[in-house]
């Protein structure tokens, strides 16, 4: 069964089609290679093309016939959000509509959605489950927040099932490192303090010491990229099913802090990590860790490998062989 997978060329799109491919499913990918690399394509055909073009969605649906679609293909990056809103509303939602509209158009409509609890925003106290409002403090979580509206308003009017999954921090890297991650430029922690370890950067800079938290640093729940990939094939899965739609925060319910992170990069590697303190970087919450069992609870999704040590050590595996810079 043929699954249009966009954004398939990019960090957690390229474990998707692995995932998939496990599982017995044709991952397309369809990705307009601004920030996925076409060396990440290994697990099924690949269609370049853009979302805001509709004519190549429509071409990539006439080729292959696919049954379902994984949603990948986004812009990630609250720094840019934050200074160039209209990038995020045209590309990530005006794309996103378009695909919508092909999928309906071609009666493809089982729909699984990367969301992001960037769409929470920073709320002090709150237990992040699925049913807390959404207040996103960026134009990022902002734009994810509006397709998690448009897909809605598709299920009611053309019948569009649909599986939204709001991550929290993605991190680590195929075990078999056949992918993994590779963004330039490096905005993300864990990549970077591996640069740095690498000493292909000279140090991390700690984006903030004076956040209310237990060292004055930003907490995330980081969740290991094959598990969150497989709970898209569980949730593609349900959808096939017939189980309807349904939100599922993808976290471990564990936060750990910045200076958290850089002190098991340093025990993972054994190698030391140079750091500056720098300014707050604008748009970050202070905390996001999800409160949420439903995931684990109705579609049995059981994180295997989101330890810290283990993100680290598959990343730092991966970040060693990768096989995509030119
Ligand atoms: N961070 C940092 N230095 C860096 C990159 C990130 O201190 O060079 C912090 C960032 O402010 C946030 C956390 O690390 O608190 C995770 O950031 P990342 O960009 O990896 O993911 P995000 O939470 O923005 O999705």
């Amino acid at each position: 069964m043929n699954i249009l997978v966009t954004g398939g060329a990019g960090y957690i799109g390229s474990h998707a089609c692995k995932a998939l491919a496990k599982a017995g499913f044709t991952p397309i990918t369809f990705d307009n290679l601004s920030t996925g690399w076409r060396d990440a394509v290994k697990f099924g055909p690949f269609v370049e093309g853009d979302l805001t073009d509709r004519a190549s969605i429509d071409r990539a649906f006439e080729a292959h016939d696919p049954k379902a679609i994984l949603h990948f293909a986004a812009l990630s990056r609250v720094d840019e959000a934050m200074s160039n809103p209209g990038l995020y509303w045209r590309n990530n939602v005006l794309g996103s509509l378009n695909l919508i509209e092909a999928a309906t158009d071609h009666n493809c409509l089982d729909f699984v959605f990367s969301s992001t609890c960037a769409t929470y925003g920073d709320q002090d106290n709150v237990v992040l489950d699925e049913t807390t409002a959404q207040m996103p403090l960026n134009a990022y979580g902002a734009s994810k927040q509006a397709v998690e509206r448009i897909l809605h308003d598709f299920g009611v009017t053309h019948g569009l099932r649909r599986v939204i999954f709001r991550y929290f921090n993605v991190a680590g890297a195929d075990p078999e490192a056949e992918v993994g991650e590779f963004h330039r430029p490096e905005t993300h922690l864990i990549p970077i303090v591996l640069d740095a370890v690498a000493g292909v950067r000279d140090g991390v800079t700690i984006y903030g010491t004076d956040y209310p938290t237990k060292d004055g640093t930003c907490i995330r729940d980081y969740v290991h990229v094959s598990d969150l990939v497989d709970a898209h094939v569980l949730g593609l899965r349900w959808l096939l099913d017939g189980k309807g739609s349904r939100v599922f925060n993808l976290g471990t319910g564990s936060g750990f802090s910045v200076r958290e992170v850089i002190d098991s990069a340093r025990r993972v590697t054994n190698r030391d990590v140079p750091t500056t303190i720098g300014d707050r970087r604008a748009g970050d919450a202070i905390k996001l860790v999800s409160g949420s069992k439903r995931a684990e609870d109705e579609l049995q999704w059981q994180p295997q490998k989101s330890t810290m040590p283990q993100m680290i050590e598959d990343a730092w595996r991966w970040h060693q062989v990768a096989d995509y810079r030119e």
